[in-house]
């Protein structure tokens, strides 16, 4: 596929409204910022709901909600989170599965996540992936570290995850691998040849870097306020659109057409988002 995915974080677990007030968090704020998305450029939106108190949760209710309210609007594809927040059981994580969306990420190590840490021990990531492939559930590889890498290919080996195969690389996260180009290159050697792979760069400088590693090594985009909240050096994104429509720019002018919902479900071999 000669085109570009951009997968938009419209929200993630640990952005605050104090960090940027346009955060959306409630239901209809997140269907509305996944569809501008969406309108900018976005095949797939990964989502993270909150609760009245704008924290970060795996309540199904809210996630059932949010994702009505989404396909309302538009049928742009929809990655939930399994890694949700720090400090939650692997069963509460996981529950989402059983609504059935086409995507969800799947992390693949455990980690450092600022001063906290988050675990994934290979039982549990045999679990998550045995019920994303029992539900037809493409999972996005998410490795935070070179070992991720090697340990989502035990998951490859062992038949628990099916091609073709989507990675994530998350770089740059407080306490964990920092971006820089070497660093992405090293670690998409060690994937499959010919794997789909996107590169998240926490932070404005490594968000943005992220995008054009991407498109020198022939990876996707992320964009979204999960990971970056700025739009430029000590300028607030307006919106996750606005990071959208950037993306959109950078990946014309390299040359490339980014992907549509269509064109990434045919790619990637979704099951087409019925619910
Ligand atoms: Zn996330």
């Amino acid at each position: 596929m000669n085109k570009k995915i951009i997968s938009c974080a419209i929200c993630g677990a640990e952005t605050t409204r104090e960090q940027n007030c346009n955060l959306p968090l409630t239901p209809e704020e997140l269907a509305l910022a996944a569809f501008e998305a969406y309108k900018a450029g976005a095949a797939i939106i990964h989502l993270h709901v909150r609760d009245e108190k704008g924290i970060a949760t795996q309540d199904l209710d809210l996630f059932k909600k949010t994702i009505g309210l989404i396909k309302e609007k538009c049928d742009v594809i929809i990655e939930v989170t399994t890694g949700g927040a720090v400090g939650m059981t692997d069963d509460e994580r996981l529950e989402v599965v059983s609504l059935n969306p086409e995507m969800a990420s799947l992390d693949c190590g455990t980690m450092n996540f600022g001063d906290e840490y988050i675990v994934n021990t290979l039982p549990t990531m045999r679990k998550f992936a045995i019920a994303m492939k029992e539900r037809g559930i493409r999972p996005t590889l998410e490795c935070f570290d070179l070992s991720h890498v090697y340990a989502a290919q035990m998951l490859v080996k062992e038949g628990l995850v099916e091609e073709p195969f989507h990675f994530s690389f998350v770089l740059n996260v407080p306490g964990g691998v920092r971006y820089d180009v070497e660093t992405l290159d090293m670690m998409i050697r060690r994937i499959p040849l010919g794997c789909d792979w996107t590169v998240i760069g926490v932070g404005g400088r490594a968000s943005l870097d992220a995008h054009y590693g991407a498109l020198a090594l022939g990876g996707h985009i992320r964009v979204g306020f999960e990971d970056n909240v700025y739009y430029s050096k000590g300028v607030l994104a307006e919106s996750n659109a606005q990071l959208v429509e950037r993306a959109v720019r950078i990946i014309r002018e390299a040359g490339f057409e980014p992907a549509t919902p269509e064109d990434v479900r045919k790619h990637l071999k979704l099951r087409g988002g019925e619910s």
